[in-house]
């Protein structure tokens, strides 16, 4: 004689189904989170940021914020070379929802501004050129064209030693012409930026 089946009460066959969905809720939530990192172009500053998502929309529900300075916003700040300003954040890269990549303008400009050699390359700027070199500098620096030809002429001083100020302003002077000459051979011409006296940062985009 066969025996009636046996039936789960209810409230377990609650259980494995509650947790399925507190497992699902967990997944989307993780799912739709976003990281980036951002510049901003006049101080050199930097944002990490981490965006909660509603599921399935670009809409945040919560948003967190980190602001701190590069080693070249310690100096633009000692020289007083930043203006009062609104910071222009300029998305570098960051990934999400999921294993999604974000890259944004700013990884255009990022190389002349975060870049280690970066700073120490400003500081010889200062120190042995004038106001003008200075400004020639600065406006490619935040010039989606030339920061990385910036970022290459200061990997190469930042190899080198000088004996004193005539030396730098002469071997730089040979660097940049050799970085400049790939870089028009890389990208015909180059938009020339429009340079700022006393120097600045300031973000150009070139035209299209
Ligand atoms: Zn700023």
């Amino acid at each position: 004689m066969n025996r009636p089946r046996e039936k789960l009460p209810l409230p377990l066959l609650a259980v494995p189904g509650c947790f399925a969905l507190l497992v699902a809720g967990l997944l989307l939530i993780f799912w739709y989170r976003i990281e980036y990192f951002e510049v901003c172009p006049q101080c050199a500053r930097m944002r990490d940021v981490q965006e909660w998502l509603v599921p399935f929309t670009r809409s945040s529900y919560y948003t967190h914020h980190e602001v701190g300075d590069s080693a070249l916003t310690t100096l633009l700040d000692e020289w007083r070379y930043v203006d009062e300003h609104e910071h222009q954040w300029l998305l570098v890269r960051g990934v999400g929802p999921g294993s999604h990549e974000l890259t944004g303008e700013g990884v255009r400009v990022a190389p002349a501004l975060i870049t280690p050699s970066v700073a120490p390359f400003v500081s010889l700027l200062h120190q042995h050129t004038d106001a003008e070199t200075e400004a020639y500098w600065f406006a490619r620096m935040t010039h989606p064209h030339h920061a990385d030809f910036v970022r290459n002429v200061a990997d190469r001083c930042a190899r080198e030693q000088f004996a004193d100020a005539a030396a730098f302003r002469d071997r730089l002077r040979q660097i940049a012409d050799d970085e400049r000459r790939l870089l028009i051979e890389r990208l015909g011409r180059v938009h020339e930026p429009e340079t700022r006296t006393p120097p600045r940062l300031l973000y150009q985009r070139p035209p299209r």
